[in-house]
């Protein structure tokens, strides 16, 4: 039986766009300012402000196309949510002609990083049915978080951002809650590491979940909380997931799928999928 919707259509479709990844338009701020372990997805550790050592000069990567092979998994899943775009705006001088600035301006994209991310999970609350009577406070966030990322680049270096998460999390959690209400239960799955999920997963909450290597294959997700799980090598071939909440690029980025994985909206097949 046909469940009803639990999405109306995004309210606020050029943000949402704001929020996708224009890497040309960047100065490699993923692959300089932040650090990555051996233990997440890289052959080797690095620390935050230190050009990766296959960046070239002019910002592209020298391994872009072998990133699977050479065991930078963890590159080809990132997506900073057009955070890095955005600082290299506020520049218009990258870090390497403008040294000075550099560490500067690598601050400025983790502020950016954050409050993109926070941006999406705020249009992706706008667009959910169940949380109707939340829209005009979730709007309002949306408004704050606009004003904080359009701050000049000296205030959102280091800017401080506990209150703002302190407001923008509360109001998650309910447009969440109402909506695994409104699917299912809200069975809650702290842990499905490596776990064989089938059939019909109605409003579960797997939110933060690590759910590594986990296999959803065939399985429909409807009304389903993914904020923040880690979907690292999960597989997601032939299931259907219109029905999910909170999913970004990044964690698509890190799973396997294939050309039958339905997407909610805002989402695209990342291109290692294999077609079918
Ligand atoms: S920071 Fe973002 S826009 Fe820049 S290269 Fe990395 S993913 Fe692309
Ligand atoms: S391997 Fe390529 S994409 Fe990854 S951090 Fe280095 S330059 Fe960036």
């Amino acid at each position: 039986m046909a469940r009803p919707a639990l999405r109306r259509e995004n309210p606020y479709p050029e943000q949402m766009q704001a929020l996708r990844i224009a890497c040309a338009d960047c100065y490699g701020y993923c692959c300089t300012a932040l650090c990555f372990f051996k233990t997440d997805g890289f052959p080797l550790d690095k620390p935050p402000g230190t050009p990766c050592r296959n960046l070239l000069p002019d910002f592209r990567c020298r391994v872009h196309d072998q990133l699977s092979k050479r065991g930078w998994k963890g590159c080809r899943a990132y997506d900073c949510l057009g955070a890095g775009q955005a600082a290299a705006r506020l520049y218009g001088q990258d870090w390497r002609e403008a040294p000075a600035t550099a560490s500067e301006q690598f601050e400025v994209f983790l502020t950016l990083c954050r409050l993109h991310q926070i941006g999406w999970h705020l249009l992706e609350a706008l667009q959910l049915l169940p949380a109707e009577p939340l829209w005009a406070a979730l709007e309002g966030q949306l408004v704050e978080n606009q004003r904080l990322a359009g701050q000049p680049a000296g205030a959102l270096a280091g800017m401080e951002l506990s209150a703002h998460c302190s407001e923008v999390n509360p109001l998650l959690k309910r447009a969440a809650a109402r909506t695994m209400q409104a699917a299912g239960t809200g069975k809650r799955c702290a842990d499905g590491v490596g776990k064989r999920f089938r059939g019909r997963l109605d409003g579960m909450d797997f939110s933060l979940a690590p759910l590594i290597a986990a296999s959803f294959a065939g399985c429909t997700l409807y009304g389903v909380n993914l904020l923040g799980a880690d979907l690292r090598d999960a597989d997601l071939s032939d299931a259907d997931l219109r029905g999910v909440f909170f999913l970004t690029q990044g964690q698509l980025n890190a799973a396997k799928g294939n050309r039958n994985t339905l997407l909610p909206p805002g989402l695209s097949h990342p291109p290692h999928w294999e077609s079918k």
